[in-house]
């Protein structure tokens, strides 16, 4: 997608001078956003949030310091079989294709979003389901990637009964966006696919940084899972510009409870290359945090959490401590390491 195409869809959209230097032939993550959002953004605002987190700009090739780097999670060197990391004990991650009905600019997964690698074939989701069967430590799987309802119904079931006939136990999460950049996607045949596989429970794992995002027509795309008895959670990122806000963040917590998503995790943005310009300072996050509490009730005030660098795995703030040191946050990693993470 290029910056006309953009114009085509919203003329009234003015290209900045950061916008017009992106560069595509050094961008890790491709230009592509759905026609849904662009009729999110606020012409008028060259900052508007809905734009910050759709539109590219020249602050994507910047690095900050050397502690950024394209997989911080480590997520290549978790690989039980292809596409299928395994982290965490009892859950995996299985990157089920790299596109996305729009590509996020803060996106997390950039050494893998986009890169037209396309859908699993079946020969690795025959070895990912393989692999789920003699791990039985595993209980859930998170069906990622990129965006796995991308995927043709077809592909989605075939991915789903592969998985469910190794393991009829295992609980899926389907992590998207597409209820909200592209809500005219989920329909009810969609539902009735996810229904015909009964054996264990689903979950929709959803990423929502705006109160503006819960459109009547998201909201809509939402009932159809929450009308079905499918729970569907808000993983929100912390992101500069969009969402550092006590009230921005009240709101959409409120919001989400109001329409019956529950608000699982506020992540603080990983150190992903390219993505300086979106990240809060870590100190900053927790006095946004900790602003946030007395706003909102326990159902509606998520868990700040952060996934520590060098694939140290995740740490939440209400629960594990840590110090602060010489501009430095230092953890004890679930992998029993010291790791630290940058405060400013
Ligand atoms: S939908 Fe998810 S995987 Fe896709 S670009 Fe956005 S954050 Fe990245």
């Amino acid at each position: 997608m290029t910056f006309s195409d953009l114009k085509a869809l919203r003329p009234d959209i003015q290209i900045t001078r950061e916008e017009m230097l992106w560069r595509e032939d050094t961008a890790t993550v491709p230009f592509k956003i759905t026609r849904h959002f662009a009729s999110l953004i606020d012409a008028d605002d060259p900052s508007d949030p809905i734009r910050r987190q759709s539109v590219p700009t020249c602050l994507e090739n910047s690095k900050a310091g050397n502690y950024e780097t394209l997989d911080p999670q480590q997520e290549e060197q978790h690989l039980i079989a292809p596409r299928l990391v395994h982290r965490y004990q009892g859950t995996a991650a299985f990157l089920t294709t790299d596109y996305c009905a729009m590509y996020c600019r803060h996106c997390f997964r950039r050494r893998f979003t986009g890169g037209m690698a396309g859908p699993a074939a079946d020969q690795e989701i025959q070895a990912a389901a393989k692999a789920l069967s003699e791990n039985l430590q595993i209980k859930e799987v998170l069906l990622t990637g990129g965006d796995v309802l991308t995927l043709s119904h077809d592909q989605l079931r075939y991915l789903i009964s592969s998985f469910r006939q190794a393991r009829p136990d295992l609980v899926l999460r389907v992590c998207t966006r597409i209820p909200i950049v592209d809500p005219d996607r989920i329909d009810a045949s969609l539902i009735q696919l996810l229904e015909s596989f009964d054996t264990a429970p689903f979950y929709v794992m959803l990423q929502v940084n705006h109160p503006r995002e819960l459109t009547d027509k998201a909201l809509r795309a939402v009932r159809l899972f929450t009308d079905s008895g499918f729970p569907v959670l808000d993983q929100t990122v912390l992101l500069k510009g969009v969402n550092d806000n006590v009230l921005i963040l009240k709101e959409l917590f409120e919001k989400c409870i109001a329409n019956r998503i529950i608000p699982y995790y506020l992540f603080q943005a990983d150190l992903v290359s390219g993505t300086a310009s979106f990240r809060v300072p870590l100190s900053e996050s927790l006095r946004i945090y900790k602003d946030l509490k007395p706003l909102l009730s326990g159902l509606a005030y998520p868990k700040l959490a952060l996934d520590l660098p060098n694939g140290g795995g995740k740490v939440n703030f209400s629960t594990d401590s840590y110090i602060e040191e010489d501009g430095w946050f230092l953890f004890d990693g679930p992998d029993g390491r010291k790791h630290r993470y940058p405060k400013d």
